[in-house]
């Protein structure tokens, strides 16, 4: 006899992002912008002061307090992770029971079905039309239907940089009362259609926010999920009590003192992502049979390009030090510096 993984884990594979050194790298959505000197100075200092033999603050109640400040939500109803990638771990093993329905869209962030499956939840999917919007109407058919007890999706989406209003999600919403519905607004900063004021006037809404990626701060990994005070107290009894670091407790409550350096960072990447989309949609309109892309709510664009070129251009960038995401017919591209937006669109010209 010897010692056998069970058939859910056998066939996984580790997530293997591209790592390596190059000179541009326009892959993960990440800020192409550091915190400031000054805002690190402070956060380092905090750092050094803190007493790393005890176990860090459960709740992360500073972190509560200052991100609730900035976000305008009560601290009590947010729950703090290791990334949101941890938050929406234990919403699918909290929240949902085995065998339970969850409604993922797609395309959309390939995690939610990926926790969900290791969760053994049934993952029932919704499929976008060609114009990535959700469709409402239909997704709350397919809820009910189903009797799914959570739905999940990202808005504006990742990788599609399409949102729906605000309106269509209050409208998912109050269609689906008996199902949570979970909205990932880790990009919303780039858009204006958040429904994070409305946590509290719904029974089942959540909604997850990152400091990965307006905020700048993918390394130090602290997502946020939002809730009513029942799913909040559900989600904060079930996690593992220090499941935040001291040093990112630190380092993130730093950044929410500097709420005027949020909201810079916030515009220069809304520039550069419009300034990116100017130069594709450019050169879409020269080689109309060679790209094409919808506008975006997000920091990245996403080309669709004829069959097997999106992989031959990303080989190509990659051989030159430029790294893009390429996802099947299509290449996900995170606005830069602006000689960064330069290089890309002179590379992709060059490629065509
Ligand atoms: C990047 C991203 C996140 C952030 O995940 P973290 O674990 O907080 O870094 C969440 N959702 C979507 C859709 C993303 O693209």
């Amino acid at each position: 006899m010897s010692y056998q993984l069970n058939k859910k884990v056998s066939d996984l594979e580790p997530y293997e992002p591209i790592s390596g050194n190059y000179r541009i790298r326009l892959d993960a959505n990440e800020s192409f912008l550091e915190i400031p000197e000054h805002v690190r100075a402070d956060m380092l200092d905090r750092i050094g002061r803190l007493h790393l033999n005890r176990y860090p603050d459960p709740l992360a109640s500073g972190v509560c307090e200052k991100a609730g400040r900035y976000l305008g939500v009560k601290p009590e109803l947010i729950t703090v992770g290791n990334g949101s990638d941890e938050l929406l771990t234990l919403l699918t093993q909290v929240i949902m029971s085995k065998g339970e329905k969850l409604v993922y869209t797609s395309p959309d962030f390939s995690m939610y079905k990926c926790y969900g499956y290791l969760a053994e939840v049934e993952c029932i999917e919704y499929r976008k039309d060609e114009s990535f919007k959700i469709g409402v109407d239909d997704l709350i058919d397919l809820i009910r239907r189903e009797g799914a007890r959570m739905v999940i999706f990202s808005n504006p989406c990742n990788p599609t940089g399409v949102g729906i209003s605000r309106e269509e999600v209050l409208r998912l919403i109050e269609g689906a009362p008996d199902c949570l519905v979970v909205v990932d607004e880790a990009y919303m900063e780039f858009w204006n259609e958040s429904v994070l004021d409305c946590v509290e006037k719904y029974d089942n809404l959540m909604v997850l926010k990152t400091c990965s990626k307006s905020f700048r701060m993918a390394g130090i990994r602290c997502g946020l999920a939002i809730s009513n005070a029942k799913v909040t107290n559900a989600l904060r009894a079930a996690k593992s009590p220090y499941n935040v670091n001291s040093m990112t407790q630190a380092a993130a409550e730093t950044l929410f003192d500097y709420p005027h350096e949020l909201d810079s960072a916030t515009q220069a990447v809304i520039q550069s992502r419009d300034e990116l989309y100017r130069g594709v949609t450019a050169l879409a309109e020269k080689h109309p049979d060679k790209l094409s892309l919808l506008p975006t709510s997000a920091n990245f664009v996403y080309i669709k390009m004829p069959s097997g070129e999106a992989k031959r251009i990303f080989e190509a960038m990659k051989a030159e030090g430029v790294i893009v995401r390429c996802m099947g017919d299509y290449l996900r591209i995170t606005c830069g510096t602006e000689t960064e937006n330069a290089e890309v669109v002179r590379l992709l010209e060059v490629y065509l």
